[in-house]
């Protein structure tokens, strides 16, 4: 792999660096010596990597690093810190250039802890490494990178301006009045040909020396090689096919795998199978045993799965405790034997101080459960919830048999209001919605469901999001299995995800082109209108009567701040809440035309705060946790 030979001349780059800065520059040998601990931790992974190649995957340790958090960052702070600190500099900052679309801006990636942040970090209002800093064509910054050179400029205001052009007059004064920096050193930062950035040396000398410019361009080589050798470590981790703790495959070699086996089963007319797998209790074990033997039962696991495995199954580990197995030409009876065998081995093998563990278990077969394979990892997953339904340790095929009757009962729902015209339907948009819901009829394919859903939404809102539907009864599914609610609860709770905003389609649009400032009457009105409209739509269709409630509650706030009848605690149905939750979550992950879209972590952090306000506490504990166990680690 000529990644491997890269690394290596880069190391013999770095020896290079060394000699040069030790034979000729003695004046910096000791600031070099002190940096020497950052260049052996470059040359140790150096070192390491030339091993994984030998040893590709049994080196757990680098990928731990790779995984745990970001080393550049922490490799970059480290870098700012100690030049900040052994030259006297009043700080050292990175930043790096981004083009998104053809937007060039600059982004602080690392400084050096000093006065002058301090002082920045007071000013503004959010986090500087947050900041879009403009990329300005006449600044000296630019013109380093564009000339390749080190440029030293003293009006080092001038550039903070430029950068923070949020920054107000007097806050620059009271910056200025530190009386800090003679001159401001802009180093380019260039890794194989690409710009990174550049890196800002606050200097309190009148006069900056070759010499010291010469150890400034050494330094920012080490940068570089840093940086270069970062991005090296994270294309190995991309090109990995293995999880680090379990050696199982990971989420993005499955789904690969799965999707290969779906054309070879389609082409072959075969079946294939999936084995899903959660371990039961495995928050007990953490609890009580401590996290290493959480990750003992999670290896024992995967060692039995992959014992169990012929050469052509594909034994996986998705995230933290969700693994799932491809068994290619595989049908339902043959995948149950498999599924058998592994749950009783699982039972049969006690760990270390914790003893028995056993695993929960659902099996899916293509083409028998379903063509679809989204829906048919779906099914699978609400098989395996069925066996912790009743009573774990056991496996659970996928039944189709009685899992269409909440779909006929949505659809029938959606002909009847576009039929009826109980909203507003475009002439010319009724033909092609109608095909769609005959089709969807006939096929009682959720997809096709879905689609209608999609399309009816996006009549009245100019923020739907295809493909939000599917994750909206994915994750809404999930939480109610997990809370073990009765099969006729999910089914009402899937059609409501489905209908609770169709309200919307009635808004007068007298209201919403008010132009004049709305009375707090009428916002109150606006709040409303939807739940009630979406009573009035539904009321008449006799199938759908009783999820109205549902409907018309999931604004309700837990502690009763809601709307419309300010309900508080168990007054509200938990159906509602838990759609006010998914509402809340998805609108959160998705991007709206005025925010971008935030992280999961984010969207759980919001969540959590507005825990026992909007939302019951266990209701809150239970979906962060559903979202944090199967968060991707892969
Ligand atoms: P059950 O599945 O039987 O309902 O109970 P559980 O306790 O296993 O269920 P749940 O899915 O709620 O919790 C999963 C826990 O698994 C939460 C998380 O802390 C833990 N977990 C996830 N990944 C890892 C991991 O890599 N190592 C360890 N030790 N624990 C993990
Ligand atoms: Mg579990």
């Amino acid at each position: 792999m000529d990644i491997f030979k890269k690394l290596k001349e880069y190391a013999r780059q770095i020896n290079e660096i060394e000699y040069s800065i030790s034979s000729n520059k003695k004046e910096f040998l000791e600031i070099y010596e002190r940096n020497l601990a950052l260049e052996q931790e470059i040359v140790e992974r150096t070192q390491e990597l030339d091993q994984a190649n030998k040893a590709f995957l049994t080196l757990k340790h680098v990928w731990d690093l790779m995984n745990s958090s970001e080393p550049l960052a922490n490799v970059l702070e480290t870098l700012v810190n100690s030049l900040h600190g052994e030259m006297g500099y009043i700080n050292s900052t990175i930043l790096q250039l981004h083009e998104v679309e053809n937007l060039k801006y600059f982004q602080i990636r690392a400084y050096s802890d000093s006065r002058i942040y301090r002082l920045l970090n007071n000013y503004l209002h959010r986090p500087l490494s947050e900041y879009k800093l403009p990329y300005d064509s006449a600044s000296p910054m630019v013109r380093a990178i564009s000339e390749k050179k080190i440029i030293c400029t003293k009006d080092y205001l001038g550039v903070i301006n430029s950068l923070l052009n949020d920054l107000s007059p007097e806050q620059l004064t009271e910056i200025n009045k530190l009386g800090i920096s003679k001159n401001l050193i802009i180093i380019p930062l260039i890794t194989t040909q690409t710009v990174f950035g550049v890196m800002l040396v606050f200097s309190p000398r009148e006069d900056i020396s070759d010499k010291e410019i010469n150890f400034l361009s050494l330094f920012a080589n080490q940068v570089e090689m840093a940086i270069t050798i970062a991005n090296l470590f994270e294309t190995i981790r991309k090109e990995a096919v293995t999880d680090a703790l379990t050696g199982l495959y990971n989420r993005r070699y499955f789904n690969e795998s799965i999707n290969k086996e779906l054309e070879r089963a389609q082409r072959l007319r075969q079946s294939f199978s999936v084995i899903s797998l959660d371990l039961d209790f495995l928050k007990k074990i953490n609890d009580m045993y401590g996290h290493s033997f959480g990750d003992m039962a999670i290896s024992t696991v995967a060692d039995i799965m992959k014992k169990n495995a012929r050469s052509i199954d594909i034994p996986a580990r998705l995230g933290g405790e969700e693994f799932c197995i491809l068994l290619p030409g595989i049908d339902s009876a043959g995948a149950m034997i498999a599924a058998e065998r592994i749950r009783a081995s699982i039972e049969a093998c006690p760990i270390e101080t914790v003893g028995h563990i056993t695993a929960s278990i659902g099996v899916g077969t293509y083409p028998e459960h379903s063509k679809n394979l989204d829906e048919l990892l779906e099914l699978t997953d609400q098989a395996m919830y069925k066996s912790k339904i009743n009573g774990r340790n056991r496996v659970t095929l996928v039944s189709t048999a009685d899992d269409n009757g909440w779909q006929e009962v949505a659809i029938g729902a959606f002909a009847d209001i576009v039929n009826k015209k109980r909203i507003p339907v475009p002439d010319n948009m009724i033909g092609e919605i109608n095909e769609k819901i005959n089709a969807t009829r006939e096929s009682m394919s959720k997809d096709s469901l879905y689609s209608v859903v999609d399309m009816i939404s996006t009549l009245y809102n100019p923020n739907a999001v295809a493909g939000l539907t599917r994750q909206k009864i994915e994750l809404a599914t999930r939480l109610a299995q997990k809370l073990a609610l009765p099969k006729d609860d999910i089914d009402k709770l899937k059609v409501s995800i489905l209908l609770y905003d169709i309200g919307n389609a009635l808004i007068p649009e007298d209201i919403m082109t008010k132009t004049t400032p709305l009375s707090d009457e009428e916002k109150s009105k606006i709040h409303q209108h939807p739940l009630l409209a979406a009573k009035e739509i539904l009321e008449p269709i006799s199938s759908v009567t009783d999820i109205i409630p549902i409907i018309e509650n999931h604004h309700e706030n837990w502690d009763g701040s809601g709307y419309p009848r300010n309900l508080s605690g168990q007054e509200i149905p938990l159906l509602s809440q838990i759609i006010l939750l998914v509402d809340a979550y998805t609108a959160m992950t998705h991007e709206r035309a005025y925010r971008p879209a935030l992280s999961e972590d984010k969207a759980l952090e919001s969540i959590q705060q507005d825990s026992g306000r909007k939302w019951k506490k266990e209701l809150v504990d239970e979906f962060v946790g559903m979202i944090n166990a199967t968060k991707r680690k892969n």
